[in-house]
């Protein structure tokens, strides 16, 4: 089968994806192999492939929001048949022993696996995952549509869940989380605040296209006091900047797996019950959730697909900002566009 693998990791912009030809892989007593169909470009992807995040597996296959169609079975996989379509997250393994797993916050666990960083991902023609670990996809949705839900929807969704029940909800960073979390957030009837690159156009339209009320630059102040604040781009610098934007008792919610340094900044913004807090990883909890909620809303995602073999132009395009919603790649390259 076909695999990009990333041997190499980082500095910035060396670690380009080799095109290798590898044995299909077999599955262990739980796991599943799926044929995969689509699969999204998350922005955490380039910070593996950057050295960002420290520790991946080598060589590494990336790519944690995959969409596939069953074709083998572990032993003991019961949860799925043969020729079932499933999604494989980022969150592919945890212990079940650690005191994170025991109180519900399995998405602390200590020994807990990653697909596409520290197992073998989706930017390949098969892969395999844990059964307990996929989740069925809703019919309402075609794969490349569904792929985004997986990461982009889901730490969105944890995200927004987070940043409690306030009105007026600020996003730093209009990407492909960011685009899920505004309708989910619309339909909760609340108001989007979307702060895009300085001067990007293109997102601060794209983002009032899906109903928010504002959108600016992340220089900028908004038109109204935030209650909350989500913090999607990589930039530390934001933080204050946030900060600054949610009233008294706000919080601002870092998305993101990886931020550049946050400056420091005066007591005076934090003071009055402000907090600023992080969202690690994904529960299967929020994905049963989510999952259910998205159709019903229903959630549309916006993809820009890509042939497998062209891994490196979506990762170089999505690093440049060039991606509206989410870019995906599709295993049958005559269905790319
Ligand atoms: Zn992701
Ligand atoms: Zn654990």
């Amino acid at each position: 089968m076909r695999a990009l693998r990333l041997s190499t990791p980082g500095p910035v912009g060396t670690g380009p994806l080799e095109l290798a030809e590898v044995s299909d892989p077999s599955p262990a007593d739980d796991e599943l192999v799926l044929s995969v169909v689509a699969c999204a470009v998350c922005r955490t992807d380039l910070h593996v492939i950057d050295g960002e995040l420290t520790g991946p597996k080598v060589p590494l296959v990336p790519g944690h929001e995959i969409v596939g169609t069953v074709t083998e079975k572990g032993e003991g996989a019961e949860r799925f048949e043969i020729g079932d379509r499933v999604g494989v997250p980022w969150l592919g393994w945890t212990c079940g022993e650690c005191s994170y797993c025991l109180w519900g916050r399995e998405n602390l666990c200590d020994r807990a696996r990653f697909t596409g960083y520290t197992l073998d991902g989706g930017y390949a023609d098969y892969t395999v995952a844990d059964q307990l670990f996929c989740f069925p996809i809703p019919d309402f949705y075609g794969d490349a549509e569904a792929t985004p839900l997986l990461c982009a929807g889901l730490i969105g969704y944890r995200s927004l869940v987070k940043a409690g029940d306030g009105k007026r909800i600020g996003i730093y960073g209009f990407g492909a989380a960011a685009h899920i979390v505004a309708q989910v957030a619309r339909y909760q009837n609340r108001e989007i605040y979307a702060f895009t690159r300085p001067g990007d156009k293109q997102a601060e339209k794209f983002a009032l296209e899906l109903g928010a009320v504002w959108a600016g630059g992340s220089n900028e102040q908004p038109p109204a006091q935030l209650d909350a604040a989500i913090i999607f781009a990589p930039v530390g610098a934001l933080v204050p900047q946030a900060l600054r934007a949610v009233g008294k008792g706000g919080i601002v919610v870092c998305g993101g797996i990886h931020m550049s340094d946050i400056p420091s900044f005066p007591y005076e913004i934090l003071w009055e019950e402000r907090s600023v807090c992080s969202v690690a990883n994904l529960t299967r909890q929020d994905g049963e959730e989510f999952f259910a909620l998205a159709p019903r809303i229903p959630v549309r995602t916006e993809v820009q697909t890509f042939p497998l073999a062209e891994a490196n132009e979506a990762l170089a395009r999505l690093r440049s900002g060039k991606i509206q919603g989410a870019a995906v790649l599709l295993t049958d390259a005559t269905a790319g566009g």
